[in-house]
């Protein structure tokens, strides 16, 4: 038996590697466990409840607050004990969270394997996205099969030195968790629809990104207000993520405004159907980017750079700033320029085919049957 452990903290880690993990529970000669760390508990909790995932270990690590020296600490102590109980021929991580980097070190002082799913992704800003930029530099340097979403991402670990045998592209696995959701029957909708006339105009937002925590946020949420102000059909829905740097601003700028809905983060089948009923979604989140055109929808990204300009190549993204004219004006041009719009909400789908979870288990599989003939 191949004993693959995998190793995740957060919602999207959760929301990308549920696919992976059902392909694993059924691939042959392949023993599945799942070890979260609990960076971001309550948003994690949902996923893992969604996807019928039971975590055989849970290190619990979050506290409130807090840092980012806390998480990779607390992450990297917790790893360590399992490690000692625990002996994996592959530890399995997502991304570029600091959970994703601190479980790919442990493995590395353990000399475990490591395959990194959804590796590649640059913007080649040491600090923009922070600290995400360099967590999956450092887990690409760490990591022995390298799972890229887009020939893109291929390109750019090449650029890193990566050998090109060890990269292997197989579309990003947040399209087989979407298709997945959209094969079910539609779910409850939100109760905020309800208060929304039907021939509005609905902008749902995001956005949590740690650099734009502060001043960028405030900016956002200045735009967000003139948006509402200046068009009178418009109505607004913002989850507003569990961080408390975030809801501080959020809620003293925006709320008891009137067509301004400020909501809880909901579960994943419900965010997918907000997006659905949406007119454009503004975030800063990498997921919704990539969920967006799988649904027609239009995206500004309201960050300085982004590490998925597939989307922004094929049209059917932008990138907007987080300055509170730019934001305000690149949104202003896409409500009144209906041609604009329609070029912008093609479904188009830049990151995968829904089939990358099958592929990243198959190629899990040939490497290590090849590894036990040599
Ligand atoms: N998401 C969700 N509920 C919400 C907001 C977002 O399920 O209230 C999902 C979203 O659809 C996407 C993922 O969370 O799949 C993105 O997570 P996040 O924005 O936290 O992280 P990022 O993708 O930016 O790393």
């Amino acid at each position: 038996m191949l004993n693959v452990l995998t190793i995740f903290g957060t919602r999207p880690e959760a929301i990308k590697l549920a696919p992976v993990i059902k392909e694993l529970q059924k691939a042959s000669g392949i023993c599945s466990k799942v070890a979260v760390t609990g960076q971001h508990r309550q948003m994690l909790d949902q996923v893992l409840d969604l996807f019928q995932i039971k975590p055989d270990v849970d290190l619990n690590i979050m506290l409130h607050n807090q840092s980012l020296f806390q998480i990779t600490n607390r992450s990297l102590t917790g790893l360590e004990k399992l490690f000692d109980q625990e002996r994996p021929d592959l530890v399995l991580v997502q991304g570029d969270t600091t959970t994703c980097f601190a479980a790919a070190l442990s493995a590395f002082y353990c000399q475990i394997p490591v395959g990194h799913v959804e590796a590649g992704l640059r913007t080649e800003n040491k600090y923009n996205p922070f600290p995400e930029e360099m967590n999956r530099r450092l887990t690409t340097v760490l990591s022995d099969l390298h799972f890229a979403p887009t020939d893109l991402a291929k390109e750019n670990l090449i650029q890193c030195g990566v050998p090109e045998k060890k990269i292997f592209v197989t579309g990003n696995t947040i399209v087989d968790a979407l298709q997945n959701i959209l094969e079910q029957p539609i779910h409850d909708a939100h109760p905020v629809l309800e208060r929304i006339p039907h021939n509005s105009r609905i902008i749902l937002v995001e956005a949590h990104r740690r650099e734009n925590l502060g001043n960028p946020m405030e900016n956002i949420c200045q735009a967000l207000d003139k948006l509402v102000e200046n068009f009178p059909d418009l109505h607004l829905i913002f989850s507003v993520h569990k961080n408390p740097k975030v809801r501080e601003v959020v809620y003293r700028k925006l709320q008891n405004k009137e067509r301004i809905f400020l909501i809880e983060p909901v579960d994943y089948p419900t965010l997918i159907h907000l997006q659905s009923k949406a007119y454009l979604i503004l975030t800063d989140s990498g997921g919704i980017q990539e969920e967006a055109p799988s649904l027609g929808k239009p995206v500004l990204v309201m960050r300085k750079t982004t590490e998925r300009p597939e989307g922004v190549k094929a049209g059917v993204a932008k990138l907007v700033g987080t300055n509170a004219k730019s934001v305000f004006l690149e949104t202003a041009r896409l409500l009144k320029d209906k041609k604009l719009y329609n070029k912008m909400s093609r479904i188009a789908n830049p990151y995968g085919d829904g089939k990358a979870s099958k592929r990243i288990v198959q190629i899990i599989q040939h490497h290590f049957k090849r590894k036990k003939e040599k």
